[in-house]
Parts: structure tokens; C-alpha cells; sequence
């Protein structure tokens, strides 16, 4: 019997698996195809590879840490194991055909949880018969190094199926934090302006390298656009899209058009050779180097961030503590939101805000609790 099942071998599931081992738990992972199976496997080795050498852990370590993961195609082998975590494809109805499938072979008080970013943890917990067990585990890429796992509670989740999924990320040496099932949870909903501020600030004026520097000089470790070519325009732009409809088209929401051309032209960033900067040039040193601008654009993209944090507070989707954590430890920002808007003010954010919506419209309306907390004082849960 195993501590912890996967499914789904790719780069999460191979990722969480290798977490659990790392942790002292066995644990199998299941896919529907060897070929998948075996590169799970050689991720593995390839990353604890990396760890030897570096001196983290020893050769005997190595070898233990893989002798606790074992793969197979057989969902019965999944059968024993008390938890099971879902790591497979984003599609909705994938997914829920797994989780009948799991149904069908896992002890009755097993726990089911899926990695899903963008889909809901409703949909996927309606397709089994006790959707009470079903909860969502948002693990963050790469595993291994991501502190953050976000435990997202449906709206039939139980109370004790969201505790035990708390306590396996634990062992697995992560932080949880709870989340409520709405689109993009906490993380991809908050960060969600850092790049559609920056990008509207491209789009209206502002050269890419100069947006960067500004953002960088705020003590961001990356500028968004860099960031974007980094993660593919492709893939962000499909982020900011999935969650633009999810939001029934709220205006704050909105993708950049930008964007889209440059997808639609090629330009996805360093895995095509051009993005916002040439790769094939001296483009992205030059870009370490250009000066900010002027202090509005960091401004301006945090105000849009703090923003979001409120209203993501005021719909009761986490606690004010856990925005701040979950952004600091899953989009590696050097500050959470609330914490901004302590030492920025919650007034001048709201006058920034405030001015934008008056210059360019409603993508910029104001959080009520903000502009509430604006006129009172300190930010608390
Ligand atoms: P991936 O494409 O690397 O891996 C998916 C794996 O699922 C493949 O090996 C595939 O063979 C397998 N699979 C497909 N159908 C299956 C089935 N019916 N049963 C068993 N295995 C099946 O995908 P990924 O990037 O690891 O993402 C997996 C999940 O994690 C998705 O829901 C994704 O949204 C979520 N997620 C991804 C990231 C990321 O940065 N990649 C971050 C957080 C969450």
C-alpha cells in the first residue's frame, strides 16, 4: 500500500510525486501511457541529479528518494492509497471521467484532489457519487522548489477532506493556504494585473524595457514582459483569456490586444527566438540596463495588484494574511499586496486607481473595501 497516488506523470504530477518521496512517502503514479511514465521518471532522476551535485542530498539519498515512486497504467493500483492527487490534462471532462474512474477502486474515506488551475473544483467533484471527498491541491511549478500549495474547498467540499489535504501538503513540507473555488484562486487571479497593466502601459506608450526596469527597480525579481516571454505569450495570453470569460468579462479583466497579435504573428517570447525582446540579439542585456522611466509605472501596475487582492478579500476567496503569503511564496513577489498598500497608503493606491478610471474606464473601479479602507486605516483579516 502507498502513502500517496498520482495521476497524470507530466511535469506536475512527476513533480508532486518526487515531493512526497523526498518527504518519506511512497508513493505510485499512474498514467495511460509508458512513454509518459518514463519521462516522469527521468524528470525525476534529472532533477535529483541536479540536487547531488549541488550537495543537497547524497548518492544513498538519490537512491531512496527513487525507490519510493513507483509508476504503472493500472488504476487499480491506486486502490490502497488514502489520498490521491489528480495531475492530468486541463480538460474538464478528461478529468472527471478520472475521478468516476478513481471512484471505483479507492477506499470510501480516500481523499481525491486535483492540481487543476483554471477549472473548477465544482465540475470535477460533481462527476463522482461523494463529491464531499473531492477538494482542489494547486501545486506550483516546479514542485520540488514551489513552497505554495493553494487548497481550494468547492462548495461541497467537507471540512475534513480539505483538513487532511492540508496535512499531506505539510508532510510534503509545503505551506498551505485555503482558497475558495473561483476562477484562478488567489496567485493567477492577483498577478493577473502585473502583466495586463504592464501590457496596457506597452500598448498606450511605454517601450517593454523601460516598463521592465520600472517594475524591477519596485523589487520584482522579473519585469512582466519579460516574464511573459519567458512562460510563452501563448500560454499567458490563454491565462488572461480563460479568465477574462470565467469573470463573465469583467473589463479589468480584458486581454491585451497586443498580445494577441504578437501571438498571432510568432512572436511567444524566448521559445521562439522573439517576443517582447530578440534572442537572438544583446536585447536582453540592454534591457537590464535601461533606466525606469518614471515611478507611475510601478505605481500603477501594484495599485491594479492591491487592488485585486481586495476584491479577491472582500469576495471572501482567502483571508488578507494568506493573499500576502500565497503571492510571496507562489508568484515570488518581494511583497504581499496588503503589505504594499500598508506602505504605500491605501489612499494614494485609491487616488491612483481612481485617476485611471476617470483617463481610460472601468477596468480601474475600485475595490469599495479599498476605498473604505482608504478613509480608516490598517488593513486586518
Ligand atoms: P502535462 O501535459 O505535462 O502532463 C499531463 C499528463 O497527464 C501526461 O503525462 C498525460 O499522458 C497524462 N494523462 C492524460 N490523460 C490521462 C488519464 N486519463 N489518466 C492518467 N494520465 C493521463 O501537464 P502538467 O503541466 O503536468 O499539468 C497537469 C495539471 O496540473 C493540469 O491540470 C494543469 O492545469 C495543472 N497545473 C500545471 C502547472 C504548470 O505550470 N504546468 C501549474 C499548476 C497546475
Amino acid at each position: 500500500m502507498v502513502d500517496i497516488a498520482v495521476v497524470g506523470a507530466g511535469t506536475m504530477g512527476a513533480g508532486i510525486a518526487q515531493s512526497a518521496a523526498a518527504a518519506g512517502l511512497s508513493s505510485t503514479v499512474l498514467d495511460v501511457q509508458e512513454d509518459a511514465l518514463a519521462r516522469g521518471r527521468a524528470s525525476i532522476e534529472r532533477d535529483l541529479d541536479r540536487r547531488v551535485k549541488k550537495g543537497r542530498i547524497s548518492e544513498d539519498e538519490r537512491r531512496e528518494i527513487l525507490g519510493r515512486v513507483s509508476m504503472t497504467t493500472s488504476v487499480e493500483d491506486c486502490a490502497g492509497a488514502p489520498v490521491i492527487i489528480e495531475a492530468v490534462v486541463e480538460n474538464m471532462e478528461i478529468k472527471r471521467k478520472v475521478f468516476a474512474d478513481l471512484e471505483g477502486v479507492v477506499a470510501e474515506d480516500a481523499v481525491l484532489a486535483t492540481n487543476t488551475s483554471s477549472l473548477s473544483v465544482a465540475g470535477i467533484a460533481a462527476a463522482t457519487e461523494r463529491p464531499e471527498r473531492v477538494v482542489g491541491m494547486h501545486f506550483f511549478n516546479p514542485v520540488p522548489a514551489m513552497r505554495l500549495v493553494e487548497i481550494v474547498t468547492g462548495p461541497s467540499t467537507d471540512p475534513a477532506a480539505v483538513r487532511r489535504a492540508e496535512e499531506i501538503s505539510e508532510r510534503l513540507g509545503k505551506t498551505p493556504i485555503r482558497v475558495a473555488d473561483t476562477p484562478g484562486f488567489v496567485v493567477n487571479r492577483v498577478a493577473r494585473p502585473f502583466y495586463l497593466e504592464a501590457l496596457r502601459i506597452v500598448e498606450a506608450c511605454g517601450e517593454p524595457e523601460q516598463v521592465d526596469a520600472a517594475i524591477r527597480e519596485a523589487g520584482f525579481r522579473m519585469g512582466p514582459l519579460q516574464l511573459a516571454d519567458l512562460i510563452g505569450n501563448d500560454i499567458n495570453l490563454a491565462v488572461s483569456e480563460s479568465l477574462f470569460e470565467r469573470y463573465y468579462f469583467q473589463p479589468r479583466f480584458r486581454p491585451s490586444y497586443l498580445q494577441r497579435s504578437m501571438v498571432e504573428a510568432g512572436l511567444l517570447g524566448r521559445k521562439s527566438g522573439r517576443g517582447f525582446y530578440d534572442y537572438g540579439s544583446e536585447d536582453t542585456e540592454r534591457a537590464e540596463e535601461t533606466p525606469a522611466p518614471s515611478e507611475d509605472v510601478a505605481l500603477r501596475v501594484i495599485s491594479c495588484i492591491v487592488n485585486e487582492a481586495f476584491l479577491t478579500l472582500s469576495e471572501g476567496v482567502a483571508t488578507a494574511d494568506d493573499i500576502d503569503l500565497a503571492m510571496k511564496l507562489g508568484a515570488n513577489y518581494p511583497k504581499g499586496p496588503f503589505e504594499w498598500a500598508e506602505e504605500i497608503g491605501s489612499h494614494a493606491i485609491l487616488e491612483t486607481l481612481d485617476s485611471l478610471r476617470a483617463a481610460h474606464g472601468d477596468a480601474y473601479l475600485a475595490c469599495s473595501l479599498l476605498r473604505e479602507r482608504a478613509l480608516e486605516g490598517p488593513v486586518s483579516n
